[in-house]
């Protein structure tokens, strides 16, 4: 065979099985005929939990969505999303928790009172349905902690309006709260640069 001819058998090898994933793709889209919200969980050690949640937050934003992010923890940092949010996309709903957890804080008092305003916020924008995309980032720890009950907080989510979409991001969460999203992710650690020494970088980290 010359190199022409394999050429042609190879492009040609490649359209057929691109026009059979095309179908299958096809009827898989003719299948799925459900509109409503999404509820997704971003979990797992890997890097690109929180990052994966503000690409859609990006995303919502696009099509003149509304939007609203609630931090569980507060940062050591301000991050970038955060400086960005404020700054330019004042129609965000942009909280995070105030003065209470942060990974150093020993108080577990004043952790579960900072959690619980904090949930209260979340909890009432689980009801608004002009709320069209809701980023609950890093909740997960309060579940892991307990500093918030876990039933409350799935029972809000089964509860929002039809059509709001909500994000939940952290590590763990428990299998109920798995059970309840539509979208489960969980992002695997196969290698992070902080383990090779090399520090938190703005713009990728932070
Ligand atoms: P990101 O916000 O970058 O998407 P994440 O939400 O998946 O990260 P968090 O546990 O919330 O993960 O981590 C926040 C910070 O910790 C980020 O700076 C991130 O790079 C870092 N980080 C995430 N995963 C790991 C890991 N496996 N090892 C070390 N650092 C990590
Ligand atoms: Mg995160």
């Amino acid at each position: 065979m010359t190199e022409e001819n394999k050429t042609q058998a190879r492009d040609a090898k490649h359209k057929a099985s691109m026009e059979k994933l095309k179908s299958k793709v096809d009827a898989r889209i003719e299948q799925a005929s459900i509109e409503k919200g999404v509820a997704l969980l971003l979990t797992g050690n890997g890097k690109g939990k929180s990052s994966s949640a503000f690409g859609m937050v990006m995303r919502a934003l696009g099509y003149g969505q509304k939007v609203a992010v609630v931090q569980f923890i507060k940062g050591k940092q301000l991050s970038g999303e955060e400086l960005y949010l404020r700054d330019h996309c004042p129609k965000v709903d942009f909280y995070q928790m105030g003065t209470g957890f942060t990974w150093n804080t020993q108080d577990r008092q004043a952790d579960i009172q900072a959690a619980q305003e904090t949930w209260a916020h979340a909890e009432k924008l689980l009801k608004d349905d002009s709320v069209d995309l809701l980023v609950l980032d890093e909740l997960t720890y309060m579940i892991a902690y307990d500093y918030l009950d876990a039933a409350k907080i799935i029972q809000a989510i089964e509860d929002r309006p039809y059509e709001q979409s909500v994000v939940v991001t952290g590590r763990g969460g428990g299998s109920n709260l798995r059970e309840v999203m539509d979208t489960v992710s969980e992002i695997n650690d196969v290698k992070h640069a902080f383990k090779a020494g090399i520090k938190a970088r703005r713009g990728v980290d932070y």
